[in-house]
């Protein structure tokens, strides 16, 4: 029997430093893995748009999912069946939330009842989403161009918010709440996506056993975390761990892609997987 180990990584924080989103430290262990077919998978809250770029200086040619679980993009001719899946930008795309424009409809609804105490990343366009996040101009419209979901800037009490969260979710959205923004999606996270992901690799590769590793250091890792079969977490030099319920964890001590490569390391390297050394 043949193994396969599959690494699904959160970015910023992870696998980019959380300030400078440099991976150089990441980098050699990137190419061994590479090199021995251990497939690097990205798992982001990042759009499509985000992240081509990003995976070409990253030099990763796996597929990789987007706007924290919504989208499962896959290249073509990535696997040898083909996709039962509509191609959109040249890969194919697997959906596990509804589109942008359903969580849109539902916030301009809710507009009524909280006048004034939200605007969404629409709303504030290019220049706004700059201001409020601090991305180049660039980097802003990039982050616009999403398919699944709607940031939203809160601009109420905490008690608002608690109550426009409860009607958001009544309209069957969920709800995240992310370092600045709220994240209005569909009831998708990054663990399903992985199950998904993992599922279709086992289906085109039935005579491999196939193993994953999942890392990250926030919140919104915690559903990845749980469903892979080791959990990395990397410690962040601005939050707390995350508590994750696998009982195969590590946390790392050094913070972002430092904390990465050891964490991969020492996954490697126990006698779950194969070593690589
Ligand atoms: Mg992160």
């Amino acid at each position: 029997m043949i193994d396969l180990t599959l690494i699904f990584t959160d970015l910023d924080g992870s696998l980019l430093d959380h300030h400078s989103y440099g991976f150089s430290a990441a980098e050699p262990l990137l190419s061994r893995l590479e090199q021995h077919n251990i497939p690097v998978i990205p798992a982001t809250s990042k759009t499509f748009a985000e992240l081509i770029p990003l995976r070409d200086s990253l030099d990763n040619h796996h597929p990789f999912i987007v706007e924290n679980g919504a989208g499962i993009y896959i290249p073509q001719d990535y696997f040898p069946e083909q996709l039962n899946q509509p191609i959109v930008d040249g890969y194919h795309l697997k959906k596990l939330s509804q589109p942008r424009s359903t969580w849109q409809s539902i916030l301009q609804h809710l507009e009524r009842s909280f006048p004034n105490e939200f605007i969404t990343f629409a709303e504030l366009g290019t220049h706004g989403i700059s201001t409020s996040t601090g991305l180049s101009l660039e980097g802003a419209q990039q982050a616009n161009l999403r398919s699944f979901s709607e940031p939203v800037l809160w601009k109420s009490t905490e008690q608002r918010k608690r109550a426009f969260i409860a009607s958001l979710q009544e309209a069957g959205a969920n709800v995240l709440q992310g370092g600045r923004f709220l994240h209005v999606s569909g009831h998708c996270d990054k663990g399903q996506a992985l199950q998904w992901l993992t599922q279709y690799y086992k289906n085109n590769t039935p005579q491999k056993t196939i193993t994953t590793i999942a890392a990250g250091d926030g919140e919104n890792d915690v559903a990845m975390l749980e469903a892979a079969q080791q959990a990395i977490i990397i410690r962040s030099p601005v939050n707390a761990a995350p508590r994750v319920r696998n009982p195969y964890q590590y946390l790392t001590k050094a913070c972002g892609p430092e904390g990465w490569v050891e964490g991969v390391m020492y996954c490697l390297s126990t006698s779950l997987f194969n070593s690589i050394n």
